[in-house]
């Protein structure tokens, strides 16, 4: 073999950069656990070793090196880099993160917070992560604590604001809950006539990098840029990055870039569609167009009849004022936001065979919440007061079961007590139906946390995964469907355990997971809550395509969670679900039957 093609020596191997990072982990887990200080500061004076050399370590091994002859490494330190070399990780770190959470490493990188304040964070407030800091710091929480003030509170959400700035992607509810203020503020201003937000936070995607706004202003010069002068000075902007007649763009204090386009009104439905996207949903669609000798744009949509002389305006204007005239152009009908990705939407809304896509009205109640029971805020009584006043016919409470002890989860005998308050109930509140549920463990052998004789008096069994979540694919995919095959399930709750932001999926195959509760006849959740939105959207589409039924539901640990219904029947609209896919758009009766059938473990 020619030395050209032959792979260089260790080129699976981690580099010096990688094997630092892993090693400054630890030592900030080492300090945050309260470690003897010699024991940490021998982890940081490795680092500052190897961040000095100019060849890297796989290579020096590789040749035999002895790494011990480097300044500030001993034995130990080198038996740990010769692991990270051959296995790719360290077992020490995988032993200390299992005290220690790892989230907490993001916080010691934030300006005025060292080890020994994130120690303090975790053990004396609870905080694992940079959201449950950013919560405890607008709270309030944490300038109470000994050493920290006021002024460090407020230093620390500085840094942590311009940390999100940094990482880029917000979740699409936190992107909301910042627009709505500026939007509101803006809509006032004279001659306002439309604002929209257009890119991926209108194609309703679970994260967000960044807001664009398009305005229709009526009137002239002074309007705009009074509308503009008010954009810039809204009081959570932190920084303006430009300013000029008709487009701004500034950062706000939470790190969030949001940019404001005015758009002329014969403009403003194919500004839309451009600003909304995607990119590759654009493609095809000035391609389509470009064949019918049309040229659309963010101006609008040009009958290409000059030879198209390189101005983006030349030609005759044919439309462009609204988006259905955008899609009208290129003879399709207008397709919902949420479908723009390419993934088939061009096609079906050429053959007119577009989904109706499911509507928050479609939705008859909610199969999943929590309450004080195990680790709600809020009483069943009141769960049922909040679902009845959003109009459901039926809902569910759903307590964790005794496996997840933090939770305080329900032991069998817990459970029996439940369903007397449960039957009380009922028996006071007219207009909506309660169902017994309960939120079972899926324990590590795929067998499930409660008796048989438990499951099968639940009128509904979710199963879920709360731990041991680090398992090969493999192990995982079949502790899962061991679990659905177990004749008291009814649906597979928040099926990949992801946490946006904040923790990866788990290694799960979800094809083969998809395709064994399609032929168990298992229904599998869309969890609403913003943080989780979890199926995602193409297992969304994927289990439609297998004729599953998914239940949307919200997981609601207080009743204000029950709002986050309308975040993933947008979630859902991504994945193309009609009403027929929705397990909740079932009456109660059809509902009750279709739980029914599996037999609840008789
Ligand atoms: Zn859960
Ligand atoms: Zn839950």
């Amino acid at each position: 073999m020619p030395d050209s093609l032959r792979p260089p020596p260790f080129v699976e191997s981690l580099n010096n950069d990688q094997i630092n990072q892993a090693l400054s982990e630890l030592a900030d887990l080492l300090e945050i656990r309260g470690a003897n200080p010699f024991r940490v500061r021998a982890y940081r004076n490795a680092v500052r070793t190897i961040q000095g050399l100019t060849r890297p370590l796989a290579e020096m091994v590789e040749a035999g090196e002895d790494l011990t002859e480097l300044p500030g490494i001993g034995t130990d330190m080198a038996s740990h880099i010769r692991e990270l070399l051959e296995a790719g990780s360290l077992q020490l770190l995988g032993e200390t993160a299992q005290e220690v959470p790892r989230s907490l490493t993001a916080l010691v990188k934030l300006e005025g917070l060292g080890p020994k304040k994130v120690k303090r964070l975790w053990e004396e407030l609870g905080v694992t992560d940079l959201d449950e800091l950013e919560e405890a710091l607008e709270a309030g929480r944490v300038q109470t604590l000994d050493g920290f003030g006021k002024k460090s509170a407020e230093k620390a959400l500085r840094s942590l604001h311009a940390f999100r700035k940094r990482q880029g992607r917000f979740l699409r509810a936190k992107a909301r809950d910042e627009l709505t203020p500026l939007l509101e503020a803006l809509s006032r201003a004279p001659g306002v006539e439309r604002l929209e937000v257009a890119g991926s936070f209108r194609r309703g995607r679970d994260t967000v990098g960044d807001a664009d706004i398009l305005a229709r202003v009526e009137g002239g010069e002074e309007e705009r840029s009074a509308v503009v002068q008010l954009f810039t000075s809204f009081p959570e902007v932190e920084e303006v990055g430009m300013a000029g007649d008709t487009r701004a763009s500034v950062v706000l204090k939470s790190g969030f870039p949001v940019d404001l386009r005015i758009v002329p009104g014969e403009s403003f439905g194919a500004a839309l569609h451009y600003f909304t996207g995607s990119k590759e949903h654009n493609v095809r669609i000035r391609s389509l167009a470009q064949r019918k000798g049309l040229r659309v744009n963010e101006y609008g949509v040009f009958k290409v009849d000059d030879g198209g002389n390189g101005n983006p305006r030349s030609g005759t204007r044919v439309g462009g004022e609204c988006e259905e005239e955008v899609f009208q152009a290129v003879g399709l009908p207008w397709i919902p936001p949420e479908l723009r990705e390419d993934r088939g939407e061009v096609e079906a809304a050429g053959d007119d065979a577009l989904p109706h896509l499911v509507e928050l009205e479609d939705v008859r109640g909610d199969l999943h919440m929590h309450s004080t029971w195990s680790d709600g805020r809020n009483s069943i009584r009141e769960m049922v007061e909040a679902c009845r006043g959003r109009g459901y016919e039926y809902m569910a409470i759903t307590d964790h079961s005794q496996a997840v002890r933090v939770a305080n989860g329900l032991t069998p005998e817990r459970v029996r007590k439940q369903w007397e308050e449960v039957e009380e109930i009922r028996g006071e509140v007219e207009g909506i139906a309660l169902l017994r549920g309960l939120e079972v463990d899926i324990l590590k052998d795929g067998s499930l946390d409660m008796p048989d004789e438990i499951l099968a008096e639940l009128d509904v069994v979710l199963a879920a995964v709360h731990s041991h979540m680090g398992m090969e694919e493999a192990e995982m995919t079949r502790r899962i469907i061991s679990a659905l095959e177990h004749p008291a399930v009814n649906i597979l709750v928040h099926p990949t355990g992801r946490l946006l932001t904040r923790r990866d999926p788990y290694a799960v195959d979800m094809e083969a997971v998809l395709t064994a509760a399609a032929e168990l006849d298992v229904a599998v959740e869309l969890n609403a809550n913003p943080y989780r939105l979890d199926l995602h959207d193409l297992h969304v589409k994927r289990a439609r395509e297998l004729g599953l039924r998914i239940s949307v539901a919200t997981d609601a640990h207080r009743i204000g969670h029950l709002n986050f219904m309308e975040g993933g029947l947008l979630q859902a609209r991504r994945g193309w679900l009609r009403k027929e896919d929705l397990l909740n758009s079932l009456s109660l009766d059809e509902l009750r039957r279709r739980l029914g059938r599996r037999g609840k473990g008789a």
